[in-house]
């Protein structure tokens, strides 16, 4: 098999031909599969369905401490609760708060509490005049739409293997209007970068100008390996930052929402004692308590850490074959031709892949005119904007793999018409 880069343009343009005919061919069947959605699937959720058992009428609805669970009470979590989510980010029980069936809402709510009220006694930012967050990308859409939300201006980091430049982090956090970082540390979205010890350990030693600099360090993909024997694990950020004096720069953020299910699992926020008391003062407003039925759910039926990762070893069989399908597809039919890049992950719910430069908008789009829908062009990205238009988040997880094999052939066929199009150009 030839590289696209050492055709000839008789070559390129015969192979253009074939490939547009397969693709007429492809639109004919008039399919309607999607690579789009980062959720499990069915069968993954079947998994946990007897946790739905653990509790029924006849259960004494009582946590260790004593407090009854179906009444009000409890801010912060029933402390079994923050045992097990504690175990999940190997951190002290002591530094976590059980929020509610959202990761993603805690993270929400700490920059709408830092935008409207300041952290620890800071200046609002909301009264100040220009405020701005890191961005490593590509990365989580959803975290950058938050900051886009609160009007704060997006910087974009380049990725690495080993996590964010840290040269380009150290600079930026000179200015003291810069007052964040998204960080996924592990198995990230949706490269599944894993930061190294040298990454961790530059975070933990950061030396930000503002004092309200916060690390929001989203550990959403904690204990979503995908191998038995090959699991990749990174240093405690707090162990780290607390050589440093570091501790309150940190907020860490996790869910059981891929562990049991999204929108019913429960979610954590892990952060030193000054920071907790910072917030928990001003979500007594927002809440009189999260809910407690929920969380000892999660615990009677998960137990501890050594149950997490016994459940999610049953996933990781499932959705194993998925990316193994498609990494093998890639490896076949696409880097031979040196039309594309991507990473084979151990874990979390991506493959990014990293087309031709200018290409990912066509191919999508074409994805979408043979039936299979694709994350949107430019999502990994803040504001939309993918400076390469080359990055494409493939989802494999939700699909069936006899779907997700047909809606793979169908994109390897569209990367390889896009890519010979763009070179005939
Ligand atoms: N953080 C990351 C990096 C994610 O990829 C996702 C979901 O895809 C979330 C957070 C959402 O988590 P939650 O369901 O706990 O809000």
């Amino acid at each position: 098999m030839k590289k696209y880069q050492e055709m000839t343009r008789e070559e390129l343009l015969a192979e253009q031909q074939s490939l547009q005919a397969e693709f007429d061919k492809i639109k004919a069947k008039g399919l309607s599969l999607d690579m789009s959605r980062g959720k499990p699937g069915t069968e993954q959720l079947e998994l946990a369905m007897p946790m739905l058992d653990v509790v029924n009428s006849k259960t004494v609805l009582k946590s260790e401490n004593g407090t009854d669970l179906r009444n009000y009470g409890i801010l912060d979590g029933i402390p079994e609760a923050k045992r097990l989510i504690a175990s999940m980010i190997d951190v002290d029980p002591e530094m976590i708060l059980v929020y509610g069936n959202s990761s993603l809402n805690s993270m929400y709510d700490q920059v709408a509490r830092a935008y409207y009220e300041g952290i620890c006694g800071h200046t609002p930012w909301c009264k100040l005049e220009k405020v701005k967050f890191l961005c490593p990308v590509p990365g989580y859409d959803r975290h950058f739409a938050i900051t886009e939300h609160f009007g704060i201006e997006m910087i974009n980091i380049d990725m690495n293997d080993d996590g964010p430049l840290m040269d380009q982090v150290e600079e930026a956090v000179k200015d003291p209007s810069v007052k964040g970082i998204w960080c996924v540390p592990k198995y990230s979205n949706p490269e599944g970068v894993v930061y190294s010890d040298e990454t961790v350990r530059r975070f933990a030693a950061l030396k930000p100008a503002a004092e309200d600099f916060r690390i929001f360090w989203d550990n959403a993909y904690v204990v979503h390996h995908l191998y038995e024997d090959e699991q990749a694990e990174i240093l405690n950020i707090f162990d780290e930052a607390k050589k440093y004096g570091n501790e309150d720069m940190i907020f860490e953020f996790c869910s059981t929402s891929k562990v049991s299910f999204p929108g019913s699992g429960i979610a954590g926020v892990a952060a030193s004692k000054k920071n907790l008391e910072d917030i928990k003062s001003q979500l007594t407003y927002q809440t009189i308590g999260f809910d407690k039925i929920n969380q000892y759910r999660h615990v009677a039926f998960f137990k501890d850490r050594a149950g997490i990762d016994a459940h999610m070893m049953k996933q990781a069989a499932i959705i194993r074959p998925k990316f193994e399908m498609l990494n093998d597809l890639l490896s076949e039919e696409i880097a031979p031709r040196g039309i594309g890049n991507w990473k084979k992950p151990l874990g979390g719910y991506f493959i990014s892949f990293e087309a031709l430069q200018g290409c990912a908008k066509e191919i999508i789009a074409k994805c979408k005119e043979a039936g299979v829908t694709m994350t949107g062009a430019g999502s990994p990205f803040p504001y939309k904007k993918d400076p390469k238009d080359s990055v494409i988040r493939i989802a494999p997880t939700y699909p069936s793999l006899e779907e997700l094999t047909e809606a793979a052939k169908v994109f390897v066929t569209v990367v390889r018409l896009v890519s010979c199009e763009k070179m005939l150009a």
